[in-house]
């Protein structure tokens, strides 16, 4: 799988006066002499020139130099990375949702509203919560929403100004205390025991009614179940804070249990995670948040409702709202693929989400475990962490496996996180493997494990058959070049 390296910028393959397809001027097209002289630049536009098949091979190269999930396996843990039906670009990507404009009047967008609804009611189903709103952009744009909705609840009862305290387990995603702390609010860190759960005997010495609420993620960095969660959220709720879930990940989730049944109050989800949409690199995301009955008043404007005289949906601004912290009804484009998810699964298709995302992990953890060091033999959900091989004596590290990986056609797990090891290999492979697959990856796990035993240098020096091999990355962290001149 040696593969050519395409890696020239446009502006490199640029020839003056190199022209695509010509567009005869016909009077039609709007002329550079038809703007307003004062939009016209001075200075000619530093543009690439290049033929139109320079143009269309430069970027269809390009795209060969990359990995998806749609080139090949993507086992990376805490950021599910499942494979993304087609069906849902196409439903996004219909032209009557594709080209409507964000502020089109309600009565000019009737499908898109009920779309909205449609989706805000069938994620309440999901996490059993009263009401949800779509209007975050990301994840951690959801978690700020869900604890200003906390701050709107508290100071409704006239009880913000004690209540600062936000409690975040030690082993927390880094948007939880980020989010806390954008949001005004103190973050007050609970540690964990060492299989990642929350030590009931630390959390006690912290709740008081300073506390706003205590963020969980469930199952935990570890891949394992918060087992003590009606406790914990009896503790908290006794002294008057919320219980907030950090619902990023839901796979684990599908199909067996509900947030709102276990007494959380607030929760987001990542519908680019769980609700399949292609993201990475930043994007796009869209992360809805939920909250219980009784606190519906708070979320953020605007919202969708549904009118039962004349079955319309209008765009309607709450008074008690907490404000609004998107222009307009979030990610459209994520949401329209997140209901075709919804819809096509069925609900008993979304019931085996669950089971066979702790399936599939649990197959590749239970086959690679007397080469790989497991920290923590517990029962694991969707995901787990090795904390590098077995035998230390080969000096081969995370970073090598992870890279030798690549050589066999594999997107590297997530590497070095959470921080509880020193050789921390995340693994999650998602319900939407088969088999096959997982064997093939249990397969290089194994050949990796052997060769760092037999042949160590060939891994300590990976990856060889890569586009780019051995890039700086301290490098490329401290001193980033991300501007072509
Ligand atoms: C991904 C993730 C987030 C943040 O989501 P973004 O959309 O990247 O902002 C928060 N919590 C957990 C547990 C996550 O995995």
């Amino acid at each position: 799988m040696n593969r050519k390296v395409y890696d020239k910028l446009i502006f490199e393959l640029s020839h003056e006066g190199r022209r695509g397809a010509r567009i005869p001027d016909n009077g039609i097209i709007l002329r550079q002499a038809a703007l307003p002289s004062e939009l016209l630049r001075e200075a000619p536009l530093s543009l690439p020139e290049v033929d139109e098949p320079t143009a269309v091979r430069h970027y269809n190269n390009m795209s060969t130099n990359n990995f998806g999930v749609d080139t090949g396996f993507y086992p990376l843990g805490s950021c599910t990375m499942k494979y993304n039906p087609k069906i849902n670009e196409e439903m996004a990507s219909h032209r009557c949702f594709a080209r409507l404009h964000p502020f089109t009047p309600a009565a000019a967008c009737q499908g898109a509203l009920r779309l909205y609804w449609t989706l805000q009611k069938a994620l309440c189903e999901i996490g059993g919560m009263a009401e949800f709103t779509l209007n975050p952009f990301a994840g951690a744009h959801g978690e700020l929403t869900g604890l200003m909705t906390i701050r709107a609840y508290h100071a409704s009862r006239g009880d913000f100004d004690r209540r600062r305290k936000v409690i975040v387990p030690d082993s927390a995603h880094g948007t939880n205390p980020a989010s806390a702390a954008v949001c005004g609010l103190e973050v007050v860190e609970v540690k964990s025991r060492p299989d990642g759960t929350v030590d009931i005997d630390a959390l006690a010495p912290l709740l008081d009614d300073s506390v706003a609420a205590m963020m969980l993620t469930n199952p935990n960095t570890l891949g394992i179940f918060e087992s003590n969660i009606p406790q914990i959220a009896e503790m908290v709720h006794a002294c008057g804070g919320l219980m907030y879930y950090d619902g990023a990940n839901l796979n684990p989730m599908l199909g067996v249990a509900r947030p709102g049944d276990m007494g959380f109050d607030v929760m987001h989800i990542n519908l680019h995670k769980t609700f399949s949409t292609p993201h990475g690199g930043g994007g796009p995301g869209s992360g809805p948040v939920g909250v219980r009955a009784g606190m519906e008043q708070f979320l953020p404007n605007p919202r969708v409702v549904y009118n039962d005289s004349d079955h319309s949906f209008s765009v309607e601004y709450e008074p008690e709202a907490l404000g609004s912290i998107s222009a307009t009804l979030g990610n459209f484009a994520v949401q329209a693929r997140a209901l075709s998810y919804i819809l096509t699964m069925g609900s008993d298709g979304l019931m085996q989400v669950g089971p066979l995302a702790t399936l599939n992990a649990t197959y590749i953890k239970e086959a690679l475990k007397d080469l790989y060091l497991l920290p923590i033999d517990g029962l694991t959900k969707h995901e787990f962490v090795f904390d590098g091989l077995a035998d230390k004596s080969t000096g081969i590290t995370t970073l090598n496996i992870a890279k030798r990986l690549l050589d066999m056609g594999y997107h590297a797990p997530t590497i070095y996180f959470p921080l509880l090891f020193h050789e921390s290999l995340m693994i999650e492979p998602t319900e939407t493997e088969s088999r096959e697959t997982l064997d093939a990856f249990i397969d290089a796990m194994r050949t990796i494990a052997r060769e760092a035993a037999e042949d160590p240098e060939t891994v300590r020096s990976a990856p060889h058959l890569t586009p780019v091999t051995h890039p700086d990355d301290t490098a490329a962290a401290i001193n980033p070049i991300v501007t072509f001149s």
